[in-house]
């Protein structure tokens, strides 16, 4: 497999074998059998289809900051669009972005031509193309917000668009299909007074730092908050959870839904607390907390139960 990857992969990067610890937010995960991160789209069409003609299993990454990757690591190839397609064109409100364009830097470039709707997401790490399959979101802005259409291809190497209204966006979850890989999106902002952006941008910077342990390894949020309208990290805290620690793996003292890798933890140190803090919302609140980081790698049903899909 290698050497008909190599006669794809001839501009980009592949490795064989590879850490995804190298490759998310946690510094967690086994290897992928084959990690890709193509040049371009070109090499990204002849992969998947030398992937599909092959029945080789194929997993996307952006930059790996909502994922657990298991300690055995992801069979196949694993493609990331970190640091590659990432231009951006902006002709007045409207903006077209690539996947790989990291979303901090979308923001301010909208920052800098004046437009408004991305200033909340500042701080959301991730790339275009994550933040668009979890419909990232803060401070009551979405990604989808100010969407417009997303082209994406398919794993046989076919492109297809979709409007904005073509995919039903809901709480950190989207439509699109998970073996669909997004290339790039076009967005429409409306002009605004550049002094108020800025001073928004700087809040919620603030308020970031204020509220979570941004010094710290971890994805994010591990659970969504509950339908109920309560807060998982405040249930989390509430049950006395925070601080609890299994290895280098702790529950943060700031934040209840902040999972941290203080340097060695593995995976399984991580989903001993993320099943530990399930279960006892459940018994304590009799709630059933869902997951928002996405798990790779793991056998079927290893987070049946405490009652995670
Ligand atoms: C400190 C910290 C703070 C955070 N704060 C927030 C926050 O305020 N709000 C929020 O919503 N999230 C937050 N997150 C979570 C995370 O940053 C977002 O979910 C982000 O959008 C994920 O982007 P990514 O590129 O890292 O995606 P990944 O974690 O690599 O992937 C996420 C999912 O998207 C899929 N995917 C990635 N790229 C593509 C693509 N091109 N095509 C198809 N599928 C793709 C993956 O298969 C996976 O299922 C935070 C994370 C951290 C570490």
């Amino acid at each position: 497999m290698d050497q008909q990857i190599a006669k794809i992969i001839t501009g980009g990067e592949y490795l064989v074998d590879e850490p995804l610890s190298r490759h998310t937010t946690w510094g967690i995960g086994g290897p992928a059998d084959v990690f890709v991160r193509p040049a371009n789209r070109r090499e990204l069409t002849g992969l998947l289809q030398f992937a599909s003609e092959n029945q080789i299993p194929v997993t996307v990454l952006g930059s790996g900051s909502n994922c657990l990757v298991s300690d055995t690591g992801v069979r196949g190839i694993v493609i990331s669009l970190a640091g590659t397609l990432k231009s951006i064109h902006l002709d007045n409100g409207d903006v077209r972005a690539e996947a790989g364009v990291m979303l901090g830097h979308l923001v301010r470039r909208c920052l800098q031509a004046g437009l408004t709707g991305m200033e909340n997401l500042i701080g959301v790490p991730g790339t275009l193309g994550g933040a668009l399959m979890m419909n990232a979101g803060a401070f009551g802005e979405e990604i989808s917000s100010h969407l417009v259409k997303v082209l994406v291809l398919n794993l046989e190497g076919e492109e297809k668009s979709y409007l904005r209204d073509d995919i039903q966006f809901g709480y950190r979850s989207s439509s699109i299909p998970p073996d669909e890989i997004i290339l790039e999106a076009e967005f429409h902002f409306e002009a605004g007074s550049r002094p108020e952006i800025l001073e928004r941008y700087k809040q919620v910077s603030i308020q970031r730092r204020a509220r979570q342990p941004l010094r710290q390894r971890s994805a994010g949020s591990v659970f969504k908050n509950p339908a109920s309208g309560l807060s998982a990290g405040k249930l989390i805290d509430q049950a006395g959870l925070k601080g609890t620690r299994r290895g280098d793996a702790e529950i943060s003292t700031q934040h209840g839904n902040f999972f941290i890798n203080h340097g060695t933890a593995m995976a399984d140190d991580i989903a001993f607390l993320i099943k530990l803090a399930a279960r006892t919302i459940k018994q304590q609140f009799d709630l059933q907390l869902e997951l928002e980081i996405r798990t790779l790698g793991f056998e079927p049903g290893f987070w049946e139960d405490a009652g995670l899909a």
